[in-house]
């Protein structure tokens, strides 16, 4: 019961400083203006509300912290009523400061049967951390906590946290890493009921280390956020710099353009207004499409709707005395019944519009996008640039795609840097050299281009893509931020049609996985590349934020937690090992280190995302897929808290986890250059 009223100050807060790198908008809010979005923290208070807050399609980030007191914190994408509704499934803002936190609740166990599964320290550029897994015998209800012992003598304790998942019990862990003064040695886990149990602590993430690069190593070639047109000439350009080690490819489906129908609403909403809707896109007639509504000025005149050109003319009917009497309903009709009329309208949401139309002065119609018009309004090709010195599908193939969701500004650089590293390094570096020799790379820098668009020019939390699926009540203008399809949920293997959990049939969810499987061309363009290049053997889906790598399954049914199988014990061994050496990389560029309870299983360290990309080349293809979540959390010394980086992190630290993530791209890529049959 933790205060409504401290949370309500504190959004207010948060939404006077919310990240705002997009477009201003309008200084006075009218109903066909979309509510401000912001990306905020929320509090829920145990695992059950967390799954309704999945379950409600809310626009979850992939940032998610258990907390001591069993309460989940997880960022998320919202607007104020959103937030409201979130309220009700028992989300609150998270509090400021630790301090704030519940107290821990008494619990009472039986002694207690304790195993520590994993510990391990690393260093980081902040120094040493210790993270720690360990099961109870007495399951989530157990009260665990652990000391360590340092190489010079230093001690600490901390307490642990049950993660708990769709009701299964996974095991205890710590929150967060924890900070150590020194290298922790020895562990000891001890329940609040009786039990413990002593561990040696190892070193983490202890990969093999990166390739040594030769004198003369460049890097360093991204220097700004980029929007789709940007990161397409950037790879054509490598492809023309660089012909016998590249080839372009045009993916087979464009996608539907930055582009929207023009709309505008009339009247005075709910009951006495209408939405009108062109038929056209915006930027192909629509945008000069006018309607306006007059009053015959006579008696007993009807309802009569006049095409004009561009111009629609509404012209009410009238009563004995002259009064105005056409309903919303009636004028909805009419215009959308009129012959030739290039728009079609329709009462305002669920309303079913009974009250009486008043007269409206000419009003243009708009897309309301506001991108300059040298961004494409046209449906958008979508490229991968391919390397390797032998691109003859006698390689093995990895697929390094980005940007499936929109917002996520800093995964295409990660492509474009690895890109750039491979290509202009080839003459001089003899580890690059093997890599392309004995590879075959496909980088496609954006897969959702229209809603990157969207995210850079409109609004800059868009996830999904741009094409609307709504019907007309869930279509007026002020909802268009909450349009499009989660690309990443739109794939056909652990899909909501499936009966699997973490994607939405609502179309206006942040996890709306579509009208149905590969509805969409951005989805279909993945697949085409793992059909058509079957030498494609490892794939890297790349996003944002919370620095996690993961792997297969990444879905589950929610009743019985029934995940897509597993690997088997061989494979997940390969993945994991694989994974260490990766963030070897990652962390051999800034000293990042991926943390190990967020290296795993989507399933098991994220939560359950039905009909993700990484699952069906997996499942369907047999490729490698693998997730990454570039971003980490960066620790504040001064409040001695991780803190998350957002979606779009100024550019400085953006162009940090450009760097340390193209080095486990192509950390990535030479684990394919060493496979030998892992399945
Ligand atoms: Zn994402």
């Amino acid at each position: 019961m933790r205060g409504l009223r401290a949370s309500a100050v504190l959004l207010t807060i948060v939404l006077a400083t919310a990240l705002s790198s997009g477009p201003s908008t309008p200084a006075v809010a009218g109903p066909a203006d979309p509510e401000p979005a912001s990306l905020v923290t929320l509090s829920v208070p145990d695992l059950a509300a967390m799954e309704r807050l999945v379950a409600s399609g809310a626009d979850l980030t992939e940032r998610v912290r258990p907390q001591p007191d069993g309460s989940i914190q997880i960022d998320a994408v919202v607007t104020p009523s959103q937030l409201a509704g979130l309220r009700s499934l028992g989300a609150t803002l998270a509090p400021g400061s630790p301090s704030e936190s519940r107290p821990a609740q008494e619990r009472t166990t039986a002694r207690d049967q304790i195993v520590v599964e994993r510990a391990v320290w690393f260093k980081s550029r902040d120094g040493y951390f210790l993270s720690v897994e360990a099961s109870s015998g007495a399951g989530a209800a157990a009260t665990l906590s652990v000391t360590w012992k340092g190489r010079r003598g230093s001690t600490g304790q901390a307490p642990m946290v049950p993660y708990v998942d769709a009701g299964a019990y996974l095991g205890h862990q710590l929150s967060t890493p924890v900070p150590a003064t020194d290298q922790p040695q020895w562990v000891t886990v001890t329940s609040a009921g009786g039990g413990s149990a002593e561990a040696r602590v190892r070193e983490w993430p202890d990969g093999e280390r990166p390739d040594r690069t030769g004198p003369g190593y460049q890097k360093d070639f991204v220097s700004q956020y980029m929007p789709p047109a940007q990161l397409n000439e950037r790879i054509k350009a490598l492809h023309r710099r660089f012909p016998q080690l590249t080839d372009i490819i045009t993916l087979p489906n464009p996608t539907n353009g930055y582009r929207r129908h023009a709309q505008a609403l009339i009247g005075a909403p709910p009951g006495a207004a209408v939405v009108v809707t062109s038929g056209a896109y915006g930027s192909e007639g629509g945008n000069d499409l006018a309607v306006e509504l007059v009053t015959p000025g006579a008696p007993d005149r009807p309802l009569q709707v006049t095409v004009n050109g561009k111009q629609i003319t509404v012209s009410l009917a009238t009563d004995g005395s002259g009064v105005v009497t056409s309903t919303a309903a009636q004028v909805a009709a009419a215009i959308s019944g009129a012959p030739g009329s290039p728009v079609k309208a329709s009462t305002y949401r669920t309303d079913p519009g009974a009250g009486v139309m008043a007269p409206a002065p000419l009003t243009q119609l708009s897309d309301f996008l506001q991108a300059p018009a040298d961004v494409s309004r046209r449906p958008m090709p979508v490229l991968a640039l391919r390397i390797g010195v032998h691109r003859d599908g006698s390689r093995p193939g990895v697929l390094a795609y980005a940007q499936e969701h929109a917002r996520e500004w800093v995964t295409p650089l990660v492509t474009i840097e690895a890109a750039e590293r491979l290509l202009r390094n080839h003459a001089r570096d003899a580890a690059t050299r093997r890599l392309l020799r004995s590879t075959d790379v496909f980088i496609v820098p954006t897969v959702n281009p229209d809603g990157a668009n969207y995210s850079f020019y409109d609004f800059n939390s868009q996830r999904k893509n741009m094409t609307n699926h709504c019907p007309p009540q869930q279509s007026d203008p002020a909802l268009r931020n909450t349009w499009g399809v989660d690309v990443n949920r739109n794939y056909a293997v652990g899909s909501l049609s499936d009966g699997y959990f973490g994607a939405s049939a609502n179309c206006q969810s942040g996890t709306f996985a579509g009208p149905a499987e590969h509805s969409e061309p951005e989805s279909r363009n993945v697949i085409w590349l793992a059909q058509k290049y079957r030498n494609i053997r490892f794939a890297l889906n790349v996003h944002s934020y919370g620095g996690y790598f993961m792997w297969p399954p990444g879905a589950y049914k929610l009743d019985g937690r029934v995940t897509l199988p597993r690997p088997t014990a061989a494979q997940e061994a390969y993945f994991l090992r694989s994974a260490r050496t990766i963030e070897e990389a990652i962390a051999a560029e800034r000293g990042t280190v991926t943390w190990p309870q967020q290296t795993g299983p989507v399933t098991d360290v994220l939560y359950s995302a039905a009909g993700n990309s990484a699952d069906e080349l997996w499942y369907d293809y047999g490729v490698f897929g693998w997730d990454f979540e570039v971003g980490s959390d960066l620790w504040n010394p001064a409040t001695g808290q991780w803190e998350g980086v957002g979606f779009q992190p100024p550019f400085s630290e953006g162009h940090e986890e450009a760097m340390e993530f193209a080095s486990g791209l192509i950390a990535l890529i030479g684990v394919a250059a060493d496979h030998r049959e892992a399945r």
